[in-house]
């Protein structure tokens, strides 16, 4: 079996860096300990080698196809899904009342993150249906939940698959969802007739679909414009009779998308309504819809940021693995002379070769770091309630770079991977290619780059007259003042320091274009100001992460390997050397006068 992770080091940034079991005290989690939740990834990992990884190539040659008005699929997928419920994988972070374990969100995302390595294509049925799931137990009435969520949960419907989606694309209406036109007219009995399309639904219909559960967001007849008028409703493929049988609810798969990567997950073109029967059940209040949306589409950047840094992780060990047996050149001694004598060396000694796998491994290990800060402070807000505001203000500002910077960081890191490999990287025979084009749709999905951006820089960072911000950079400040108590990281924690000031500077800038209401202006480099804020982000948690290593390595902890804890420190200062420090030049970018992409400033040209 090929490694696509490192146990350790999972184990390493949960217990050491993030300190899991501090969380574990806490009243909602305490029935489980360290031991517990080692072996439940521990199942989860077993099942990703021996269910998940062995069909990852074939998903990709033989993806997922529409005919005769039905997505044939993987024939395993039925099986799988049904064994993720089993396993508890499905509703591992619900309430135990509910069904679900009660996990924390880390562990969860944790758990999906290993899953995500062995085979990007699967994990998405589980992670919507969780998620649907989701918003029905947490904004529905209590009837919807009884009838839908536990057969979510458990990923079964009378012994076939039960799954859940969101329906918010359209034709018209992707990134711009106040142009969504699904409409909704309120029936005698208190539920909606639903009339449109959905395109690019993911999961949204395969062969062994028992029932799906689409969450969808449509506007009802008379609601004002804009995203003000956008209510959310439970559409399911398969309505329940009074007689407790399902019947066709008129929700037709007129096709299925075919991508460049991501090939064996289904995307498909949902038309509701066609013959007028589609019945939709509205969620909580009319025109609230987005607003509730919102909690699924958080939940899914975090995944979705998850996604790649799993991507990148396996990219990186198969990288590993062919940079460790092919031989090629010869090694270069003083004075620039060949060792002929010494024969072909192994790639891995090539400096050039070692500099993409320390870009890799920085970036990969960097984002899952970042992915389980992001869920400590989920958990943290669920479950302390008098402190729960603190924890959100830090979600929401890490939400946007958490999806971010795993997505677009991650292209550039599999990118080297595939470099490594040479000519066999552009090869169907190697796995490569094909993290390189599973990788690309991350940084479309669940809201652009651009769209991410323009939320960090145009809301969180303006968010609560700056508090939001204010708090970021606090917490970042308590690392430093450790970092800078420990004569081994001293420098490091004064490098990410410096940083901060240009933040400042960077925002002295654009703020009073922003106060002067030119807003195009001020957001126009919202993307580069995304760049450096994930890179100073990241840093941060390379910080955190060479502090834990070097303490560890004080204490002799003998739970890990000296070496390990080395090359941790080691992958930390390769971060700040090639990425932190290119930071400089983009904040010079965005602080200067000269704007050449506003619209009106150049026709687009011949
Ligand atoms: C494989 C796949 C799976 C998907 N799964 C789902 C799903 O399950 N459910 C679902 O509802 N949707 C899903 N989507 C849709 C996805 O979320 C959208 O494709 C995405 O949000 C972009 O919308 P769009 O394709 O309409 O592009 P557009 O919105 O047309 O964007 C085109 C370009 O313009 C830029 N742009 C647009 N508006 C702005 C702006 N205001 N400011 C700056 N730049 C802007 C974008 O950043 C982008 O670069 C999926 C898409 C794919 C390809």
């Amino acid at each position: 079996m090929a490694a696509y992770f490192n146990m350790e080091t999972l184990k390493f940034l949960m217990f050491n860096v993030h300190k899991l079991e501090e969380l574990l005290l806490n009243e909602r989690y305490n029935a489980f300990d360290k031991e517990s939740i080692l072996l439940f990834l521990q199942s989860v990992a077993d099942f990703s080698d021996q269910d998940l990884y062995p069909i990852f190539k074939e998903m990709d040659e033989k993806p997922a196809k529409f005919s005769e008005g039905k997505i044939h699929v993987h024939p395993k997928i039925k099986d799988i899904l049904i064994k993720q419920g089993e396993l508890g994988i499905i509703g591992a972070s619900f309430d135990e009342a509910m069904g679900g374990l009660q996990l924390p969100a880390t562990v969860m995302h944790a758990a999906y993150f290993i899953m995500e390595a062995a085979n990007n294509h699967i994990p998405g049925y589980a992670g919507l249906t969780a998620g649907a799931a989701h918003l029905i137990s947490s904004f529905a009435d209590k009837k919807y939940h009884d009838q839908y969520v536990p057969n979510m949960l458990s990923g079964e419907w009378s012994g076939t698959m039960c799954s859940g989606t969101m329906c918010l694309s359209e034709p018209q209406a992707g990134s711009g969802l106040s142009d969504i036109k699904c409409s909704a007219k309120l029936t005698d009995d208190g539920t909606y007739r639903i009339k449109g399309h959905k395109i690019f639904i993911s999961g949204g219909d395969h062969e062994f679909a028992g029932n799906i559960i689409h969450l969808l967001l449509a506007r009802i007849e008379g609601a004002p414009a804009g995203t003000k008028g956008i209510s959310l409703f439970i559409v399911p493929k398969y309505k329940i009779s009074p007689d407790q049988t399902l019947v066709d609810n008129d929700v037709i798969t007129a096709g299925d998308f075919q991508k460049m990567g991501q090939r064996g997950y289904c995307t498909a073109h949902l038309v509701f309504g066609d013959n007028d029967q589609c019945t939709g059940y509205l969620v909580g209040e009319e025109n609230k819809g987005l607003l509730y949306m919102f909690q699924m589409m958080n939940d899914a950047r975090i995944a979705v940021g998850r996604g790649g840094a799993a991507i990148a992780s396996a990219a990186y060990y198969a990288s590993l693995q062919y940079a460790q047996e092919r031989q090629q050149g010869r090694r270069l001694l003083s004075g620039g002379r060949k060792d002929e004598a010494a024969g072909p060396t192994l790639i891995i000694n090539h400096p050039d070769v070692r500099r993409m796998l320390f870009l890799q491994k920085a970036i990969y290990e960097g984002s899952l770091s970042l992915i389980l800060q992001s869920s400590i402070y989920h958990d943290r807000e669920i479950s302390e309630k008098e402190n729960n505001n603190h924890w959100n203000l830090l979600l929401e500002f890490l939400t946007p770079i958490t999806k971010t910077y795993p997505s677009e960081k991650g292209k550039l890191a599999v990118d080297n991977g595939l470099q490594i490999l040479g000519g066999y990287g552009f090869c169907a025979d190697f796995i490569l290619q094909q993290y390189y084009r599973d990788i690309r749709i991350m940084s479309i999905y669940e809201g652009t780059t651009g769209i991410q951006s323009l939320d960090l820089l145009g809301r969180k960072v303006l968010m609560e007259n700056g508090l939001v911000l204010k708090t970021m950079l606090a917490e970042m400040q308590n690392t430093i003042s450790e970092g800078k108590m420990d004569e081994r990281l001293m420098a490091t924690a004064k490098e990410l320091e410096d940083q901060l000031p240009l933040v400042e500077a960077t925002l002295a800038h654009l703020i009073p274009i922003a106060m002067k209401g030119e807003t195009e202006k001020f957001v126009s480099d919202a993307t580069l100001f995304m760049e450096a804020i994930g890179t100073i982000v990241v840093a941060w948690q390379w910080l955190k992460i060479g502090i834990t290593a070097s303490n560890a390595l004080k204490s002799s902890d003998a739970a890990f390997s000296a070496s390990m804890l080395k090359n941790k420190l080691h992958t930390m200062r390769f971060f700040y050397k090639y990425e932190l420090a290119r930071n400089k030049s983009i904040f010079k970018i965005i602080q200067s006068d000269e704007v050449l992409t506003l619209a009106e400033d150049e026709a687009f040209p011949d």
